[in-house]
């Protein structure tokens, strides 16, 4: 493919090879948000378009807000790899992929430019004006591949996007004492935190044991959702968000 016409009116389109169709029947749901992790936005742009590398996103939004599109929405990008949310365990074709330029946790966290947030919103209310996604499947990378990845990353202005209509957010909890679930704890409320990040759409086995798995959602969760602490503890805060996140939930689980 030479080119395309880009989905969003105001992309530039530069193409990647790294694409294939999406399987019969498989229908975009879903949208998740990258960042790039590399100290340049033209050398992750180069890298998303380089055959050797065989990753892409369908779109990549630039610190000074500028947005390019490198697969058809229509065509299935090779951004989430192994993942898994509510059933699915081939996010690629369900998904739209955006890569949001920042060095991400390696170059020490530093502050998405409001331009680039602005262009995000932008970009994602489009995309969601074309594509049926319900908000709760607006998803960070490491919700659908946690222990793996920790992309966009605590930093990410998550509150923000929904404040824009985009994805699902409610103020976290306030952190405070009382009783916790860590590493090593067992039983019945162990499980009944293991089947509410279930419920919710994280790939976590209901053992009633806070294994390692455990311990990697719940700092997923906490990456998104609680992001003035991530450490993978289960504390009051942790679990009334959840809980109150799971209790609002804008659209009706057994639908998506
Ligand atoms: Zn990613």
């Amino acid at each position: 493919m030479t080119g395309f016409v880009c989905d969003y009116s105001h992309a530039e389109p530069r193409v990647s090879p790294n694409f294939g169709p999406r399987p019969d029947g498989a229908k975009v749901d879903s949208l998740i948000l990258h960042y790039t992790g590399m100290p340049t936005g033209e050398g992750a742009e180069a890298r998303l378009c380089d055959t050797e590398s065989s990753v892409s996103s369908h779109y990549i939004v630039h610190e000074d807000g500028r947005v390019v599109q490198m697969v058809r929405e229509a065509d299935r990008a090779w951004h989430a790899g192994q993942s898994f949310w509510r059933g699915c365990r081939d996010m690629n074709s369900c998904s739209i992929g955006i890569e949001i330029v920042n060095q991400g946790h390696d170059g020490g966290l530093p502050p998405f430019p409001d331009r680039q947030i602005e262009a995000v919103i932008a970009l994602c209310r489009d995309i969601l004006t074309r594509n049926i996604i319900v908000p709760e499947r607006v998803l960070a990378h490491s919700d659908v591949a946690p222990g793996r990845k920790i992309d966009p990353g605590e930093r990410f202005p998550w509150c923000e996007l929904a404040r824009s209509g985009v994805g699902h957010h409610i103020d976290p909890a306030p952190i405070q004492g009382g009783r916790f679930l860590a590493s090593g704890d067992k039983g019945e409320p162990v499980e009944a935190l293991q089947s509410m990040l279930a419920l919710y759409g994280y790939d976590v086995e209901i053992n009633a044991l806070f294994d390692d798995q455990t311990c990697r959602v719940v700092e997923a969760f906490q990456r998104h959702f609680r992001q003035s602490l991530v450490d993978g503890v289960a504390d009051r805060s942790t679990i009334e968000t959840l809980h109150r996140l799971l209790s609002v939930l804008p659209s009706d689980l057994a639908m998506s």
